[in-house]
């Protein structure tokens, strides 16, 4: 075994690396951005050596930094994580050039695995099953057109290069494959450098099934599946291990295919066989193909870890110091059932954007696995993906499982950032999803209903403005409650952009009243806290101008300074500005250009998405304050309109 390892990597997947490693006694040295100077896994690593800029290109993805700073600090070998540098052939070299050991696959096995074309040609020769389709060389239009005819419609155009969904495009007729194919080509080109794509058969009721598997380079065995239906826009959202509805014949001839996947490659490390699942009939042995082969280890492995008992991270360090498998498959069981959601700081009824933030405050439950890079006081900073934290449950059954992530959800806590945690508990409560009947489809035909903002009830908008009042805490009976009473007092919060108006006043020595709009919510005393009139305590907090009530959903309210009103409402449409943190992909118009309301000014990305951002009026641009390759705050002002005179 190692000595030391540097891990390449940051945020949670470094942290749950770090944790395994000193399990093992292995020393950890960490690497770090400028902006992650005081993050969590510089404090839980041995040593932290400094990369580079903020920026991924500036420091997580350069691999010349990263060796140097493992062979400064006498670390043996790499561990990648996921993400940045971990599928990237020309960084296994030259870690390997460097007399360092890549915790991960060969640099051929990744190259192999690469490109989704090679990668299908190679699994149907060694006998595992791909989605029918076309993935040849000859890229000719008419070509392409006459293979999607043979398949027959639906069919999916994908980048070969493609990743998180890009190039992609669903062709339901014949008369729209021109069209789709030009534009899942012009993605392609600028987002991987690659404008060639292949044509497949759109599976119906289609679910996402992985198998887990882990090889030593001469023998592979495979640690089950998970279910990764639960998606948006191709976006896992939560996973589970066993899938819903699994059969031993089906897992069977899954497992045998992802075996024989990473066997034909001589894999060595953890990786991922992705399936797709024609589950219009149920789950049926002849009803599954390949669609790629992930070379790392994946955000999802803690399911898997959960019900199969096996560190993976602890595999992946034994079989890249030298050793073998330490099972055969018979030793490997199912023991119960696991589910991941991944908390995000996301704007979910704003259309899922990414959100930064300090956050003020973080508490999570007890009894499911957390796998988080962040601590409370901790900024989620426009640089990276704004993933919170992973909340994984593991119980006997499914059900229950389900209904152990449910109140793990109600009982996480965030505050000063907005987050997708309502958004978990919803979909968690989704009865399609309990009942199992899930593919990947689910979740946008849901949209509506799953992202609607919970509208807080009277008790919430009183809770929120007795902690805005500083009130969220009875005062001790030692000290009495004369001591600040008799009080009254107006409180004015917004929520979701609507204001409202709270006036608190003492009733008697244990009671304390709140007025919204014309209807009193009394909360009485019980020891030092405030239980309100639904016999639950008071669970609201304020954070400078903000105040957090988790009642289930979070709340965020936040207190309005009358000073600052007249501000707002002074906002010009007339300034376009950030909607969320990100990268400017494109300044379409320049100084002097007329627009007129609803033209497209500028595309941001943001989370692997592409936003536009149009005029709010009719004007002319007056000044561009920004370029392409720019990274913005939210509310950053990118385009100015001349100002209109009356
Ligand atoms: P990417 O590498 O861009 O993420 P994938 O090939 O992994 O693309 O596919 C992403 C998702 O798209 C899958 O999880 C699945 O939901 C959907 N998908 C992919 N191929 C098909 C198909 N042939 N039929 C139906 N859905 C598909």
């Amino acid at each position: 075994m190692f000595d030391k390892i540097l891990v390449a990597n940051r945020g949670e997947i470094a942290c749950r690396i770090i944790q395994t490693a000193h399990r093992l006694g292995v020393t950890c040295t960490a690497v770090y951005s400028d902006a992650d100077a005081n993050a969590r896994h510089v404090a839980l690593a041995d040593q932290a050596l400094h990369i580079g800029g903020a920026a991924p290109a500036d420091s997580y993805l350069r691999s010349d930094a990263i060796i140097a700073a493992a062979l400064e600090s006498g670390a043996q070998a790499i561990h990648p994580g996921y993400g940045f540098l971990s599928e990237n052939p020309e960084f296994v070299d030259a870690v390997e050039k460097a007399g360092l050991i890549f915790i991960g696959p060969s640099a051929e096995a990744i190259r192999a695995m690469g490109l989704k074309d090679a990668a299908k040609r190679l699994m149907e020769q060694a006998g595992v099953p791909v989605v029918p389709g076309f993935h040849g060389d000859d890229q000719d239009a008419e070509h392409l057109a006459r293979a999607a005819e043979e398949i027959g419609y639906p069919v999916l155009i994908k980048a070969v290069a493609g990743g998180g969904g890009k190039g992609m495009r669903l062709v339901d007729r014949a008369q729209d494959f021109a069209s789709h194919l030009a534009s899942a080509r012009a993605e392609a080109a600028t987002a991987f450098g690659n404008d060639a794509v292949l044509v497949e058969k759109y599976v119906a009721k289609p679910r996402h099934i992985e198998m887990q598997i882990f090889g030593d380079g001469a023998r592979a065995v495979h640690l089950f599946e998970r279910d990764c239906s639960l998606q948006r826009r191709h976006q896992k959202v939560i996973e589970e291990a066993p899938a819903p509805g699994m059969t031993a014949d089906m897992r069977m001839a899954m497992g045998a295919a992802a075996v024989r996947a990473a066997e034909a490659i001589g894999y060595s490390g953890a990786g991922t066989v992705e399936f797709i699942v024609d589950a219009s009939k149920g789950l049926h042995p002849d009803r599954f193909w390949f669609m790629e082969m992930n070379t790392r280890l994946q955000v999802e492995h803690p399911v898997t870890e959960a019900v199969t008992g096996i560190d993976l991270v602890e595999w992946q360090l034994r079989v890249a110091a030298g050793e073998t498998l330490p099972v055969v498959q018979e030793d490997i069981s199912l023991k119960g059932h696991a589910f991941e959601a991944r908390l995000y700081a996301e704007d979910v009824p704003s259309g899922f954007l990414p959100a930064t933030g300090r956050l003020a405050h973080l508490r999570f439950p007890q009894g499911v696995r957390v796998d988080t890079g962040v601590r409370e006081g901790d900024e989620i900073s426009a640089w990276y993906d704004p993933m919170i934290a992973k909340i994984t449950s593991h119980g006997p059954t499914r059900d229950i499982a389900l209904l152990q992530l449910r109140a793990a959800l109600a009982a996480t806590e965030v505050a000063g950032t907005v987050t997708n945690l309502t958004f978990l508990g919803k979909l968690a409560a989704h009865p399609g999803f309990a009942a199992g009947d899930v593919d990947t489809g689910l979740i946008g035909r849901n949209l509506d209903a799953l992202a609607a903002s919970d509208i807080p009830g009277d008790a919430v908008r009183a809770q929120a403005a007795l902690a805005a009042a500083g009130l969220d805490r009875a005062p001790s009976a030692f000290q009495g409650f004369s001591l600040w009473a008799p009080l009254e007092q107006d409180m004015r919060l917004c929520q979701n952009g609507e204001e409202f108006e709270a006036r608190i006043s003492t009733v008697d020595a244990a009671t304390i009243r709140v007025r919204i709009d014309g209807r009193d919510i009394d909360f009485r005393r019980s020891s030092d806290r405030w239980v309100g009139p639904d016999g639950a305590p008071v669970t609201a907090r304020r954070f400078g101008d903000h105040v957090a009530v988790f009642a289930g959903a979070a709340f965020e309210f936040q207190v309005v300074d009358p000073l600052l009103v007249a501000d707002a409402l002074a906002h010009d449409p007339g300034v376009i500005e950030a909607p969320m943190p990100g990268l400017v992909k494109a300044v379409l118009v320049r100084d002097g250009d007329s627009v007129s309301a609803g033209d497209k000014l500028a595309v941001m990305e943001a989370m692997k998405m592409e936003h536009t951002l149009t005029a709010g009026r009719d004007g002319t641009v007056s000044e561009v304050l920004v370029a392409a390759g720019d990274q913005l705050e939210a509310g950053a002002a990118l385009i100015r309109l001349e100002e209109v005179v009356e």
